[in-house]
């Protein structure tokens, strides 16, 4: 049987790994001797050439170069054309991978077969796919596409030993830049959120000295080098030089030679770091929402791990220690951590001899320890295009939120109109986005289900979506009547997708839901505090975004010891998610006063009214709160309760208005439960399912 690798197919440069006799994961190096490969192509010459030799012919300036296509993975437009072929960016990729298993091939002296391709968190369905066919094409069978961070996590956690920690990891390629946080346990690696922009590298700080050495050789010359392709890619290529010549010394010395004309320029590294901090801000700002997608601030990261070749600049260090307010570790080549995370998951799933068996996986000949199970998430949430509740705009209806464990699987049901017979088809438009408008976001694919079976009444079917462990999209949709499941086809996504902007041509005539008010009554005690909370707040927000607001108005109560209005009822989004973002947990749990506010919040006014609560814990005084539930449902106040963590499910019960207003979410369930929540609420419905 051939080997395991692991495989960084990185933008600028690849690179590949294996399990070595010693259970040490190592750089496999290519022909020319090289730990990493440049992922450039030249097709001069048949057949082409790839790595170091195609990026020299890339520095003379010759067009018959491909390079920097991973950012255009997946992208149907992108197609590059060389001696009257087309070339799609996966195309091109396999042309990388190919080589790099000859290599690895020729070094090991035997076939390589399987692999771990790693890809950055950020990439989306399309661009994996395009991952995944891209090493088949090279002959590669791939056991798993993996998260370039989780990757170096993985590298980097088999070097510790005991303690469990938070790591942060900011990775700055040569075109991406990710951020992920991660919990890093002596046996499992979760990761807890990822951020991140594809456009985003060490490419844009070539651009910016590029962009000034131009500006310089035109203000003494009068040639605009921006304006002549050949001379563009000398400064690109001397501007990538002084980039590094900055990364050891305080001054770069560069000198052009643009047709008849030689200028020399000095470039200081504190000009240099000036001219480019609105990059290093946009970086900022990706690590802040990684960190607030995983409930954490900065004191609770216990390191930060930095990978890519970019991070080698002095200033993003610097940077770094500053907003940590610790200097990142040290010790992980920011070259190779990927590729050799990837080729230890290669060797485990190959099944190769792990945990207790001798010699384990081990870097730097650190102490033994043993292997991780990795819990991955996908950094995209993954949603449907529907209909609002009052059938009057599309929306994206988000099914499985970003930063959802991997592999995932979600169903959301929706009610379909088969008129007798005429209408038995469904059509299914995949998003990839969090925004509530569809144009926004990906649209991934056009799925089309043939086969309802009509009734007299609206049928329900429920629609599955699932991220698989690659973080590849499945969908599948089921009549919930006659539990048959839909035939499936996938249709092109038509080019003009304008109409999803525009209110639906032939929907029936809007049934409109009666108005409604809402208040979410939350558990704020210190049993909630960390993750209880989080979870929480994610739930809230969800509910918001399955709220129609144009005829709901919900309002949050927060109770502990204290019981706060953190919003009265409104129409407000913005002002709702500012009051979920200020929700903190501390001292017990005062359901009663809660309760009463709530009451004489919704005392007014003859439209619907529901309170929504929910707990984790047994509230003080727990008689006098059921006393406080009992008043509202006789002023015709619909009472949902949820439970989590330590809640008494017969408690709840007996607050809600009936059995099926009550419901228990286990970890992880509670965005769902809120959701559906919302959903029944929105639709003026009663009688909650219980999903149990
Ligand atoms: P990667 O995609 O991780 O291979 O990173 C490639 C990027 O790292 C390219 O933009 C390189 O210019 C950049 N890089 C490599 N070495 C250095 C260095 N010593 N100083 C600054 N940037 C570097």
């Amino acid at each position: 049987m051939g080997c395991a690798v692991g495989i960084d197919l990185g933008t600028t440069n690849s690179a590949v790994a294996r399990r070595n006799a010693f259970g040490r994961p190592e750089v496999i190096p290519n022909r020319d001797g090289g730990n990493i490969t440049p992922s450039v192509i030249y097709f001069g010459v048949d057949p082409p050439l790839v790595g170091q030799e195609a990026k020299e012919w890339a520095r003379l300036g010759d067009q018959e170069i491909a390079s920097f296509f991973k950012p255009h993975m997946g992208n149907p437009r992108y197609q590059l054309e060389f001696r009257g072929r087309s070339y799609s960016a996966s195309d091109l990729s396999a042309i990388v991978l190919g080589r790099l298993k000859d290599d690895a091939e020729g070094r090991l002296g035997e076939p390589v077969e399987r692999a771990v391709v790693t890809v950055p968190a950020y990439f989306a369905d399309p661009q994996r796919t395009a991952t995944l066919e891209a090493a088949r094409s090279a002959g590669l069978v791939v056991s798993r596409i993996l998260n370039e961070p989780t990757a170096a996590v993985l590298a980097y956690g088999l070097q510790k030993t005991g303690l469990a920690e938070t790591i942060l990891i900011y990775d700055l390629g040569g075109g991406t830049f990710d951020v992920t946080v991660a919990r890093v346990a002596p046996e499992e690696i979760t990761i807890l959120a990822t951020a991140g922009d594809h456009d985003l590298g060490g490419k844009n700080w070539d651009d910016r000295i590029a962009t000034y050495l131009a500006e310089r050789f035109a203000a003494e010359t009068g040639f605009d080098p921006l304006d002549d392709p050949v001379a563009l890619n000398e400064v690109l290529v001397r501007s990538e030089q002084a980039k590094w010549t900055l990364s050891d010394r305080a001054t770069a010395r560069i000198t052009l030679q643009l047709g008849s004309e030689r200028r020399t320029f000095e470039l200081a590294r504190s000009e240099f770091e000036a001219m480019t901090s609105p990059l290093m801000d946009r970086t900022r700002r990706l690590t802040e929402e990684a960190l607030g997608e995983a409930g954490l601030a900065w004191p609770r990261v216990d390191g930060v791990l930095l990978v890519g070749g970019s991070t080698r600049m002095p200033m993003v260090r610097g940077y770094v220690s500053q907003m940590a307010g610790k200097p990142p570790r040290m010790g992980v080549n920011v070259d190779e951590a990927v590729a050799l995370g990837a080729a230890i998951q290669a060797a485990l799933d190959a099944g190769e001899t792990i945990g207790d068996a001798v010699p384990r996986f081990t870097i730097a000949g650190t102490a033994p320890t043993p292997a991780k199970r990795v819990v991955d998430v996908m950094s995209h949430s993954l949603g449907v295009v529907a209909l609002n509740a009052t059938a009057t705009a599309y929306i994206n209806d988000i099914v499985i939120r970003r930063n959802t464990p991997i592999p995932a699987r979600e169903t959301r049901s929706y009610a379909h109109e088969t008129h007798g017979g005429s209408n038995t088809r469904l059509e299914v438009y995949l998003t990839q986005g969090e925004s509530d408008f569809p144009l926004d976001c990906a649209i991934l694919g056009k799925y089309v289900f043939e086969g309802v079976r009509p009734t007299d009444a609206r049928v329900t079917l429920d629609v599955g979506l699932s991220y698989d462990s690659n973080g590849v999209v499945q969908v599948s949709a089921t009549q919930r009547d006659t539990r048959h499941a839909l035939a499936m086809k996938v249709e092109p996504v038509p080019d003009d997708l304008s109409w999803l902007g525009r209110p639906p041509e032939s929907s029936a005539p809007a049934e409109q839901a009666e108005p409604c008010r809402v208040l979410l009554l939350l558990d704020g005690s210190s049993s909630m505090l960390g993750e209880p909370l989080h979870e929480a707040q994610t739930a809230a927000r969800e509910f918001l975004a399955r709220c129609d607001l144009t005829r709901m108005e919900v309002g949050l109560i927060s109770f502990s010891s204290t019981v706060v209005l953190q919003s009265s009822a409104t129409k407000n989004a913005r002002r709702l998610h500012a009051a979920i973002d200020r929700l903190e947990a501390m001292g017990s749990t005062n359901l009663t006063d809660a309760l009463e506010l709530a009451r004489s919040e919704l005392a007014a006014g003859d439209v619907a009214r529901y309170i929504v609560v929910l707990t984790d814990g047994y509230p003080d005084a727990a008689e006098s709160a059921v006393e406080q539930a009992q008043h509202a449902r006789k002023q015709g106040i619909e009472i949902v309760t949820i439970g989590m963590g330590d809640a008494d499910r017969d408690y709840l019960r007996r607050l809600a208005s009936s059995d099926q207003a009550s419901i228990f979410a286990r970890k992880g369930e509670l965005v769902g439960a809120f959701g559906h929540i919302a959903q029944v609420i929105s639709e003026g419905g009663r009688g909650l399912r219980v999903d149990s």
